[in-house]
């Protein structure tokens, strides 16, 4: 099936308001529009004022399966001078989400991306300015639906970190080996050997019955409930870096770290046997093993330190506050990144033993209310000075 491309005046022509579907491909891809029904001629008004309905289908759509969406807005710009019109088109690439992204910080970054594409248009120095802003379009792709199914080869970035046991199935019950692998005492962890893991099962007394396979993240909640067990669960984005899809609420005494693979078809669950070595190289060179808090990823060295939290006292009491925070996982600026400007000479730093801050205030009267009105002259006396004194 070959996708057709819509136009802007079919973009333009529906008569629907709000946010509608103007186009589907297969299952896997949905575009809709909204309107500049209230024509403004600001884009972060424009921006502003349809962000809600975006964050509501963006949700929506995001119930079942992992997305990757983007932006296009329609604009129509004028030469003052010569009077002549031109439309334009800015658009984002495609961002990954899920349904624990956080939806209004992906749509300010690309609101930002769009608004600079306007900026290096309108710098070129062409003499074009805004006339009206028409559209703005939403696509979203379906990645894949989120179901651990059958076996997937992981890539050698991850083989490498000897940090996952990877189940070679050829069902759908992946996320049962994935949690059985826990209790593996074989020297080759990754050979299904149905005999042994059905004695597994029974050893473990664990309720399988309770969950469909291929298994949704959905049914994660009632697997913990019906089991009294906890289980993380962690994938990776468009940058192939890991973050946390799914956390627990309480780790309890069985608890499993569990990874989901996707490639472009399905999804695969492993089992997580060393999560400092799982996470370890996206925080750090450092080999030697870190205390990490498995929400956020923030890490904690074993040797003590009066200026940051240490140790695992140090993780528990991070873990207090953490816990309110949405999940998530910081993204901090990399190397080259020109943006930043960052000091790395941290041998080179000393501790102070005190700090103050102080803020001044004082209270201003107006000479002569009246005139101070009329004028925009300084007609104000100091009335009353508050000081400090170290
Ligand atoms: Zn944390």
């Amino acid at each position: 099936m070959k996708r057709k491309t819509v136009t802007k005046r079919q973009r333009m022509t529906s008569s629907d308001e709000g946010l509608f579907e103007i186009e589907r491909f297969k299952k896997c891809s949905k575009t809709f529009v909204i309107k500049n029904t209230l024509d403004f001629i600001d884009y972060m008004l424009f921006f502003n004022d349809v962000r809600d309905k975006l964050i509501l289908k963006l949700k929506q759509s995001c119930l079942q399966s992992s997305i990757k969406f983007n932006l296009h807005v329609d604009s129509v710009y004028e030469r003052i001078i010569t009077q002549e019109v031109q439309d334009l088109a800015f658009k984002t690439s495609n961002t990954l989400a899920c349904n624990s992204s956080d939806f209004n910080k992906l749509l300010n970054r690309m609101f930002d991306k769009l608004l600079s594409e306007q900026d290096q248009f309108l710098a070129k120095g062409s003499g074009w300015s805004l006339k009206t802003i028409d559209v703005l379009q939403l696509r979203i792709n379906i990645v894949n639906p989120l179901r651990g199914g059958t076996y997937i080869d992981l890539p050698e970035f991850m083989k490498d970190k000897k940090a996952i046991i990877n189940v070679k199935n050829n069902d759908d019950k992946c996320f049962k080996y994935s949690i059985l692998s826990k209790f593996d005492n074989r020297s080759n962890k990754t050979y299904l050997n149905k005999k042994y893991f059905k004695m597994l099962e029974k050893k473990s007394g664990l309720d399988f019955k309770c969950i469909d396979f291929p298994t949704p993240i959905s049914q994660m909640k009632k697997f913990e409930r019906v089991n009294d067990v906890s289980i993380n669960l962690y994938s990776l984005n468009d940058k192939d870096h890991i973050f946390p899809l799914y956390i627990c609420d309480i780790e309890k005494k069985k608890h499993f770290d569990l990874f989901l693979f996707n490639n472009d078809e399905t999804s695969h669950y492993c089992y997580i046997k060393n999560f400092s070595r799982f996470v370890r190289s996206q925080k750090t060179k450092n080999c030697s093993k870190l205390i990490i808090c498995k929400r956020c990823f923030t890490t904690f060295g074993n040797n003590p330190c009066k200026s940051k939290l240490w140790g695992m006292k140090g993780l528990i009491e991070h873990q207090h506050n953490c816990r309110k925070n949405q999940l998530g996982r910081p993204i901090m600026f990399e190397e080259g990144d020109d943006e930043f400007i960052y000091f790395k000479n941290y041998k080179n730093t000393k501790r102070i033993p005190i700090v103050i801050y102080a803020d001044f205030e004082c209270i201003l009267t107006p000479k002569k209310p009246d005139e101070y009105i009329q004028s925009c002259e300084k007609k104000k006396k100091h009335m009353l000075h508050i000081c400090m004194k170290l």
